[in-house]
């Protein structure tokens, strides 16, 4: 059964639980909580018209770009979210296809997301509708979440040297929190490559999709059998559905495991490491100490000198 695109966002939205139109299938396993959204971009739909970047820019009052919105050149060379753009579209030709694909790019919102693992301060924290945020009055600048991403997507704003902060897509937190909100990016997309919703619900769309040769979404082609984001890393809340393999299309190719349990490890043996040299430095810093204090009771010992300064 084919699900009407707009009653997918506002009902999704609004609705909170799985509203996915009868479908065929059950999803195995336990399902998430119902508040745990996800979007779906579907990128035999994408045109690369960049409007996803110019509503991700004014919903977040970011400054103007470089080049205009509506300058599409920009496209054409590979580029990673900023500081100055949390979402950005790619285009990508594929070998033997005669037209390119657009692939936008944005945080995923990890389920086990690594650089919150990696945060020792607590300036990141995945919440419960599925979005990962940042606190800005907790982060250190220490930056390590941007080397923990497994998708390099953290930027940081080294243009200000006073109060610096790390960067990427919230999800429209503030929007998603509320009833019947949706991303400002799949709001705008004149093409409908992106879907909000509960995560499962997302999930169940982009199987029908993959599955059912019917829908108007085969029109650029069958997508390939896989969803990517659905095992990655554990799984992210920011799924794709595409009509050529990922690999062509430069998404990395990633264990279903999560790498908080790598990093963590790393973290704790870091941590532990510095134990050593902590007390190694702390004891020389009392010797130090020590003989100064001996040294100026030499030297006062002597009081005249000292005191007739
Ligand atoms: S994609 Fe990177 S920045 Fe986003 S939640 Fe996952 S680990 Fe964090
Ligand atoms: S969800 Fe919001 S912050 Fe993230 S890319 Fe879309 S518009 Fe930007
Ligand atoms: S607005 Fe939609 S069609 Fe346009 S570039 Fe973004 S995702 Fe693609």
């Amino acid at each position: 059964m084919n699900i009407s695109r707009r009653r997918f966002l506002t009902v999704a939205a609004a609705a909170g639980g799985s509203i996915v139109a009868a479908p065929s299938r059950a999803l195995s396993g336990a399902r998430p909580p119902a508040r745990e959204y996800g979007c779906l971009v579907d990128l035999a739909l994408c045109d690369g018209c960049r409007k996803c970047e110019l509503a991700c820019n004014q919903a977040n009052a970011l400054p103007p770009p470089d080049r205009p919105f509506d300058d599409l050149s920009v496209v054409e060379r590979p580029r990673r979210p900023t500081d100055r753009a949390l979402t950005i579209v790619n285009k990508v030709a594929v070998a033997g296809r005669e037209k390119p694909v657009y692939v936008k790019v944005q945080c995923m919102h990890c389920n086990d997301p690594a650089c919150v693992s990696a945060c020792i301060v607590g300036a990141l924290t995945k919440e419960p509708n599925g979005a990962v945020v940042y606190d800005k009055s907790r982060c250190l600048g220490c930056r390590y979440c941007m080397v923990a991403c497994p998708f390099q997507v953290p930027a940081y704003e080294y243009r200000d040297p006073l109060t610096p902060r790390v960067t990427k897509c919230n999800f429209c937190f503030e929007r998603v929190s509320k009833e019947g909100g949706v991303p400002a990016c799949a709001k705008m997309c004149p093409k409908e490559a992106i879907e909000f919703g509960p995560r499962a619900d997302v999930l169940s769309l982009a199987r029908e999709r993959i599955s059912n040769p019917g829908t108007r979404h085969r029109k650029h082609g069958p997508h390939v059998p896989a969803i990517y984001g659905e095992h990655e890393v554990g799984g992210t809340a920011w799924m794709y559905i595409s009509p050529v393999p990922f690999a062509q299309l430069g998404f990395l190719a990633l264990p279903a495991e999560a790498p908080p349990r790598l990093t963590e490890a790393i973290q704790h043996g870091i941590f532990n490491g510095f134990i050593f040299p902590a007390a190694a430095y702390s004891l020389l810093g009392l010797v130090m100490y020590m003989f100064r204090d001996r040294s100026d009771r030499k030297e006062n010992g002597g009081g005249k000198g000292s005191g007739s300064r």
